[in-house]
Parts: structure tokens; C-alpha cells; sequence
């Protein structure tokens, strides 16, 4: 399959990892829309938040929360979740963008690809 993020899952494209595990990955998005722009997702190819198991939905939104305490930013994150083409998705795998105008927020990416720390 042709997948943008398929291919940051398999480390076959580069990305600024921020966090990844069996399951999940945090990278930064290639063109940043708040100082703080992250895009969280399943490493599994679904399309849209009805295509999901919720299993793997929950997991993926306590990391979004893991993510919002690790970085300070519990009072101050937002979520974007496009589905479909007609509401702005552009890349047809399910992720959640994180964005925060919080200042001075020190993001320490772990590597350039997955599988490359
Ligand atoms: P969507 O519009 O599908 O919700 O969001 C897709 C996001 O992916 C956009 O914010 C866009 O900037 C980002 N994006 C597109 N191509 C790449 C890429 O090659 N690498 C990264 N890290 N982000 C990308
Ligand atoms: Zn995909």
C-alpha cells in the first residue's frame, strides 16, 4: 500500500520521532501549524476513527494524555482529527494532531526514523 505514514511505521521514510512502541508513534508534522505540531497515531493502517478498534483507540488516547502530562501542557493542547477528504484529510491513516502554542516547551526527538535510535 502507497501510505505516507505506513511507510514512517516500517522506517522506511523519514520523521522526527518523538515516541513509538509496538503499537503507536509520535512524530512531528513536516509543516507546523502551532509551535508545537505532533502527530499521533496507530502504526496499523486505518483510515478513519470509525475504522479503529477501540481497543487500540483507547490506547492510542492515553498516550495522547501521556504525552500532554509528560510535556507540561495538560491545560494547554489541542486535537484535530480529520475523516475523510471532505473534511481536510489528506493522508489516509487515522492520526490525532497534537498542537500546542505553549513557548519554550523542549521536545527532545529520539530519532530521525523509527528503528534508527
Ligand atoms: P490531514 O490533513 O490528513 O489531517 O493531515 C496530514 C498532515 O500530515 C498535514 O498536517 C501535513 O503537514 C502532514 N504531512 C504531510 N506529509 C508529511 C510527511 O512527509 N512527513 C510528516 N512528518 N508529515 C507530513
Ligand atoms: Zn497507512
Amino acid at each position: 500500500m502507497n501510505c505516507l505514514f505506513c511507510k514512517i511505521a516500517a522506517g522506511n521514510s523519514p520523521a522526527k520521532i518523538f515516541y513509538d512502541d509496538k503499537e503507536i508513534m509520535i512524530f512531528a508534522d513536516i509543516m507546523p501549524r502551532a509551535e508545537i505540531h505532533l502527530l499521533v497515531c496507530p502504526k496499523a493502517h486505518y483510515k478513519t476513527l470509525l475504522d479503529i478498534p477501540d481497543d487500540l483507540l483507547m490506547k492510542v488516547i492515553n498516550r495522547i494524555r501521556v504525552l500532554a502530562t509528560e510535556l507540561g501542557l495538560e491545560d494547554n493542547f489541542r486535537l484535530i482529527l480529520n475523516n475523510g477528504a471532505h473534511s481536510g484529510q489528506i493522508v489516509e491513516h487515522l492520526h490525532f494532531h497534537f498542537m500546542s502554542n505553549a513557548p519554550n516547551v523542549d521536545l527532545r526527538f529520539k530519532s530521525q526514523s523509527i528503528g534508527k535510535s
